[in-house]
This record gives structure tokens, sequence and C-alpha cells, in this order.
């Protein structure tokens, strides 16, 4: 299997080499707006899916031989990454190693009432974790938890992990219409993050095809009353159409979803809310910048971010 990819530009974390280090779909959650689609291999068993040495391997040839320069090396990908039990072992390697490039880690954070999996993170630079609603029926119609990750074993965890852990914690939460974007969960989120005091909180909403039919992005106005409600430290991390630097974004936001899985035109026209026009705009950019090509597939033309390039300007 293909560790790493990338690097993808991410508005965050800036050209990021990104570690895939589970299996497709192997989750904690079926969430029901994941871009990569429905959980396949639901479990909280942690396994070494990948190893330590193998992932080596990869990044040396990416970093040392090809003269990839990324800005962050992020855990992420198709699954959770924490449900790998080298994690730990994997982020002591990275900086030990290229101790220039932060160790940035995407979790879910349904595994951080492990101790081990605490102690595992705990090198990493950036912790972003979700924390979508506090509300059990949300919870469970949004992100369809393994059916042992109660939601207050789950907020526990991330209570824990931040009294331990020294790196930027962030919290990230997604809205999606209709199901978590009620007065109660952004009252009771309120509370709990004033006590969980992440460094920062980003919300976001459904912006790529999501993995069931029907699931809805809120919109920008939201957010915004949302986000001045949250306090301080919380910005919207979504793009939505129509900024001064759109192009990029949504650009971007194509690339990430196209690295992750193939997708045809209408996938993409659908996914992104945009049309034929707008779309070949952005097909030809990439294009010419090397990161896609097509493929054919039952007939049907598909296109798909290629791995392992460093040409991103
Ligand atoms: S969005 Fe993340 S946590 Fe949810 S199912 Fe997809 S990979 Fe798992």
């Amino acid at each position: 299997m293909g560790i790493v990819f990338g690097p993808v530009p991410s508005r965050r974390y800036g050209v990021s080499l990104g570690l895939d280090i589970v299996p497709l779909k192997t989750c904690t959650f079926s969430c029901v707006y994941c871009e990569v689609g429905r959980t396949t291999n639901m479990t909280i068993e942690r396994q070494p899916f990948v190893l330590k040495e193998d992932l080596a391997g990869e990044l040396k040839e990416v970093i040392q031989v090809k003269g990839v320069k990324p800005d962050y090396i992020t855990f992420a990908g198709s699954g959770e990454p924490t449900l790998n039990s080298e994690i730990g072992r994997m982020i002591k390697h990275i900086k030990r190693t290229y101790p220039d490039y932060p160790v940035v880690v995407l979790t879910n954070g349904s595994l951080l009432w492990m101790k081990e999996v605490r102690e595992e993170l705990l090198d990493a630079d950036i912790v972003e974790a979700s924390l979508d609603t506090v509300v059990e029926e949300e919870y469970k119609k949004l992100n369809r938890p393994h059916r042992d990750i109660l939601l207050s074993l789950y907020i526990a965890g991330l209570f824990e992990f931040r009294k331990v852990y020294k790196g930027r914690f962030i919290i990230e939460v997604l809205f999606a219409k209709g199901i978590n974007d009620t007065e109660e969960n952004i009252s009771r989120l309120g509370d709990i993050l004033k006590r969980l005091e992440p460094d920062s909180v980003h919300l976001n909403t459904v912006v790529r095809p999501p993995a069931e039919k029907g699931i809805e992005p809120v919109d920008e106005a939201f957010l915004g009353k949302v986000k001045e409600r949250l306090g301080r430290n919380v910005e919207v991390s979504t793009v939505f159409h129509g900024t001064k630097t759109g192009f990029e974004n949504i650009r971007d936001n194509i690339l990430k979803a196209l690295i992750i899985r193939p997708m045809s035109r209408e996938d993409m026209q659908q996914g992104f809310n945009i049309g034929e026009e707008e779309l070949d705009e952005y097909l030809k950019d990439l294009r010419k910048r090397g990161l896609i090509e097509e493929v054919e597939f039952g007939g049907k033309k598909y296109f798909q971010g290629i791995r392992y390039k460093g040409n991103i300007s």
C-alpha cells in the first residue's frame, strides 16, 4: 500500500506530505459526511496495519531521494490513524530523522480514552481532533460510532489528552445541515470547549462528496454566527465560493479529494457544486502542474491525483 501521498496543498498546513497508515475505510466511526465513503472495517482494535519501518522507507524515498520539502508531515487519509498501533514509533522516527518538519495528526479523537494512544501522540507538534456534536442522538446519526465508543467516553478522552499534551491542540467541528446545527449542540459545545480550552477551534462543513446522499452543508452565515458565540480562538476553516482566493482553495480541495479517490466530472461538479466550465479551469490548472491524470474504468472517465509529486508551486 502507498503510505506517503502528496505533497498536497492545504490551507491550514501549507504544503503537506500526507501519511495514510490504515487500510481504506478502517475507522472507529462511519460519518455520514465522510469523503472517503462508508466505513467497511469498523473497529476499535488497534493493529500494526503499516510498520514504522515501511513508512520510514517511503519517507526516505520522497524526502531524501526525491527532495520533496513539505511544510508539514500529516497523518491523515482513508481511515482513523490512531488505529495503527505503530503511530507512536512513527512519530518518534519522523521527529528524530526530519526535525525541521512539524508533525500533524488529524484524528477523530475517539481513541484518546486509551492511555497508550494519548502517550503515542505526545511527540506530535499538532493534534487536530474532531468533536462535531455533544448531543447523543446527533452523535449517533452523524458520526455513527463503533458501539463501544460512548459519547461520554469519547469526550472524557479529549479532556484526558488535553491535560498531558504540550503541543498545539485543535478541535474541529464539522456541521451538517439539519443534524448537528442545533441550538442544543451549539450551546453544550460552547460549555465543553470553554472547559477543554483547546488552542484553537476550526469550524467546518461538508465541502466534498459525502458518504451518504442528502447530507448538506450549512451556510457561511451560520458558521459566522457559531464563531461569534464560541469565542476568540475559533475560526471558520471552510472556504466558500466567491472569496478572494476561491480559485486556489477550490482547486486544492479538488486535488485533495482526487488523491484520496478517483472521481468523474459529474462527481466533482456535484460534490463541489460547480459548473462544467469552472471545473475545466481547475482541471486544466492541475493537469498543467502534473498533479492529476485521467483513468478509465467501466467505460467511464475518472480523474485521480498523482501521489509522490513534488511539484506543487
Ligand atoms: S470522516 Fe474521518 S472519522 Fe469519519 S468515517 Fe471518515 S475517516 Fe472516519
